[in-house]
């Protein structure tokens, strides 16, 4: 995989150097993880003239970030706030009154400040006007500079040591790092070459912090196709079509793949999917590969059109159906389509897919899982170790995409660098 290019130069300066310029009555935070939640807590801290330092394991800040500026950084949505809080599904309750501080609103204006324009695309997402990460990256460090943030690369956060210090691994060997507070922001456990491995668990968990594991979110599924489909067909999209599953139906375009299927449907019923797997052993999913038209109409038009022609001749013409769509339906009907109209156009509005896995977690675009909600109290702090606050994809929460993830990771990053600093 190609990463995007280091936001910070290689070279960036060893905590042995540069002593922080530390006012009298400020207190030194440490923010260990440089994506969106720990960037927006180093903000927010350091606008209190505190003497903030980021580290980060990886050469350079927000890898993750600019990945998702790679499809074109949808960095929050536009709907009604009661529709947007609901997006976080069962984990809404714990998450909204962060959202409410720091949510849709003050990201856009946020972005303003540091130079970057915002628009609302059609689907009522919004993204910057250039769709790019690097830009506002950049302005965003360059804004934490100005605030005194210091910032250390290559730094790897492993625990504390016997006195209660942050220890790190270093460029120059071990290093220990004592702190007023100190704020993880560590990531989830998706995409781990990017900086975020979940490694974290097994720290906290040797300190008593309950966690739930790290499980696949907006992730894609593996179904066992055939051989023959698998090798035709792994690639191929399907466009404009409606997935359901329970009582939750997406229309968009589904993408298959050598195992499986993925694409903006696919994630957008992954939880509940992921959920139902682990409760039955199997999900069945249902594709709609018509989805403007109504069962009755389709029955009408299959009834009247057939003459001599044969079923996937017939499906060709009439529907413009295209060859991964009939050989999908076909796959799903053990390999024979339905001769009657009737039971064609039931087939072709509910063709059944059995999903049997979530593809790996590192894989999926999030993750799931976490520092439990019932470890910290409504300033983010761990509850049995004071000063220790935590913020982002690490807190056990998960939504779908469309920006509420980074809108999720600022809300929660705001509040914990408000919050460590009071
Ligand atoms: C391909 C892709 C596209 C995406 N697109 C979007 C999108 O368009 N919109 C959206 O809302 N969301 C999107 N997301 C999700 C979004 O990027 C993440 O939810 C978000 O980056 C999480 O922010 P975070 O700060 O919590 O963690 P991260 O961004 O993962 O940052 C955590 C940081 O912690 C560092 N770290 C980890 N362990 C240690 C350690 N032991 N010591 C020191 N540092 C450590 C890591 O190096 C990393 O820099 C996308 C994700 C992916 C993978």
């Amino acid at each position: 995989m190609i990463l995007p290019s280091p936001i910070v130069p290689e070279n960036a300066s060893s905590s042995k150097d540069s002593p922080t310029n530390k006012l009298s009555g400020a207190k030194t935070i440490a923010v260990i993880g440089g994506g969106p939640a720990g960037l927006m807590a180093a903000e927010a801290a350091s606008a209190h003239g505190h003497a903030v330092t980021v580290f980060d394991t990886m050469p350079s800040l927000g890898r993750k970030f600019l990945m998702a500026g790679r499809g074109g950084l949808n960095v929050t949505h536009s709907e009604p706030l009661d529709l947007f809080y609901a997006r976080y599904g069962e984990s809404a309750f714990n998450i909204k009154r962060y959202l409410e501080n720091f949510g849709p609103a003050q990201i856009t204006e946020w972005c303003a400040g540091l130079g970057i324009d915002t628009f609302v695309g059609s689907s009522g997402r919004i993204f910057p006007k250039d769709f790019k990460a690097a830009p506002l990256l950049r302005a965003w460090v360059r804004r934490l500079r100005a605030q005194g943030v210091k910032i250390l690369v290559r730094h790897r956060w492993q625990g504390w040591s016997d006195n209660s210090e942050l220890i790190f691994d270093a460029p120059g060997g071990r290093l220990s790092f004592g702190s007023d507070a100190t704020i993880l922001a560590l990531g989830g456990g998706s995409w781990p070459s990017l900086g975020s491995d979940g490694k974290w668990l097994d720290l906290l968990h040797a300190n008593s912090i309950g966690c739930t594991p790290l499980k696949p979110a907006n992730c894609g599924f593996d179904l066992d196709w055939s051989d023959f489909f698998s090798a035709k067909f792994a690639g191929s999209p399907l466009k404009s079509i409606t997935l359901s599953f329970e009582r939750q139906s997406v229309k968009g375009d589904l993408m298959l793949t050598k195992t499986g299927i993925e694409g903006g449907p696919v994630y957008a019923l992954s939880a509940s999917i992921r959920d139902e797997i682990a409760c039955a052993g199997t999900a069945v999913v249902y594709l709609d590969l018509c989805p403007d038209r109504s069962l009755d109409k389709l029955i009408a038009e299959l009834s009247a059109s057939r003459g001599s022609r044969s079923v996937s001749a017939q499906l060709k013409r009439i529907l413009n159906l295209s060859p991964p769509a009939l050989s999908l339906a076909r796959e799903c009907a053990n390999n024979t389509l339905p001769s009657a109209s009737e039971d064609l156009a039931r087939l072709l509005k509910a063709v059944p897919l059995i999903a049997k896995r979530p593809r790996p977690l590192a894989e999926a675009i999030s993750s799931g899982g976490g520092v439990r909600w019932d470890q910290v109290d409504e300033n983010l702090q761990i509850k049995s170790r004071p000063g220790l606050y935590v913020a982002g994809e690490m807190l056990d929460w998960e939504a779908p995409t469309g920006g509420y993830l980074l809108t999720g990771c600022l809300s929660l990053g705001y509040a914990a660098g408000n919050a460590a600093a009071g």
